[in-house]
């Protein structure tokens, strides 16, 4: 059994319904939200997730070449996979895991028609596999529940231990595999209901009461009105920095010290490269400069560590619930040759912020101007930020 809590995970959503309660002329996972096909925004949730590995999309028999040419315009990734599905979810999901490679050791099942899910949902699910072996989303019943007879209300029903199933539902796979090799006959609404019937345990995880599945046109219009709160915001920035070379001084750049007779003056350890990426932070993040947060007359940034100080502005952009999409990085030295040291400066930036991808690239001036004379080292930073969903 995987217990690595890091590790890969694979994603079932079976989309295989006509959901004949939307009264339209199309299987529901196609209508438009915001703009774009419901099973969009699911599928984008799941592909934006770090430690997605492979993600298989049960479509209707008739459906399948319809489906992946509403798709394809949105979503282009070599962890989407298509199936066509079966008479009923069980049969669909058990497609879905024949589809699944052999390596993907835990997964989620999740319902094509809700989009709402989110990366927080999908981490609690997958620690709750490795705590449990299974788990499903699910939320504490809300409202006052009655059994009604003839249009009379014959009990009130305690709601105190009644939970809201949701989606995701997640497992180690052979638990799955385990439990449609006992189904014989039996047929269940959900995974959890299968598992059970197997006599494996299934728990349960906060989902949110945002997580609704669109059932009804009017669940479309509550969809689309939490879409637009939760809409994305996108801030570039960029930033430019430079320092002189002078005797007596390390040369230090992205963390790395480099072997040279010369080294870059500064208040703290005048890192060029780092302060660049420091105030394209900032400045997307709309917080002014450097200076204004680490001045140079203040003796606590006397000799600093300049990892150190990047650190600091990313617990600025991990505050505004940001994270970094990608930078890209501009040295601009005449000597000495840079190329060598870039992959190490990458990887002592990567492991501060947590970037998708961060490009450092070197150029000289061709022997003009201040740094084509050898009199300093300059950078230049551009990065993208986007709000973590
Ligand atoms: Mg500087």
């Amino acid at each position: 059994m995987n217990t690595n809590p890091q590790a890969d995970f694979g994603v079932i959503i079976p989309a295989a319904g006509f959901g004949s309660r939307m009264g339209a002329q199309q299987p529901k996972q196609f209508l438009s939200l915001a703009g774009m096909p419901i099973l969009v925004h699911t599928l984008r949730v799941f592909l934006d997730h770090p430690l997605l590995s492979v993600l298989v999309v049960v479509l209707p028999p008739d459906q399948l070449q319809f489906g992946q040419d509403v798709l394809r315009p949105y979503l282009s990734s070599e962890k989407l996979l298509f199936t066509t599905g079966g008479p009923t979810r069980q049969d669909s999901v058990y497609n879905g895991l024949q589809t699944l490679p052999a390596t993907v050791a835990r997964l989620l099942v999740h319902d094509g028609a809700r989009p709402l899910v989110s990366a927080a949902i999908i981490d609690r699910c997958l620690a709750g596999i490795e705590q449990h072996g299974a788990v499903i989303a699910a939320v504490p019943v809300k409202d006052t529940l009655k059994e009604v007879a003839d249009n009379l209300i014959s009990r009130t029903i305690d709601r105190a231990q009644l939970w809201q199933a949701q989606t995701p539902q997640g497992m180690q796979r052979e638990l799955l595999e385990q439990a449609y090799k006992q189904a014989s006959s039996f047929c269940g609404t959900d995974e959890a209901s299968l598992l059970q019937h197997a006599g494996i345990p299934v728990a349960v995880v906060m989902g949110s009461e945002e997580n609704i599945k669109i059932t009804r046109p009017a669940d479309l219009r509550i969809a689309a009105g939490l879409l637009r709160q939760k809409e994305e915001i996108m801030r570039i920035g960029q930033g430019f920095d430079a320092h002189r070379l002078v005797a007596g001084r390390k040369l230090i750049l992205g963390g790395v010290e480099l072997p040279y007779h010369l080294g870059l003056a500064g208040h703290s350890d005048a890192d060029v490269l780092t302060h660049a990426l420091m105030d394209a932070l900032l400045g997307a993040l709309g917080e002014g400069d450097i200076g204004r947060h680490f001045p140079d007359t203040d003796e606590q940034y006397l000799g600093a560590d300049s990892l150190k100080l990047l650190e600091l502005v990313m617990d600025l952009v991990k505050a505004r619930k940001m994270r970094i999409i990608n930078a890209d990085i501009t040295l601009i030295c005449q000597q000495p040759k840079l190329a060598p040291h870039i992959p190490a400066m990458q990887t002592n930036l990567n492991a501060v912020c947590g970037a998708e991808q961060i490009n450092i690239k070197a150029t000289t001036t061709e022997r003009m101007g201040y740094t084509g004379r050898g009199e300093g080292i300059s950078a230049q930073a551009v990065v993208l930020l986007r709000t973590i969903c």
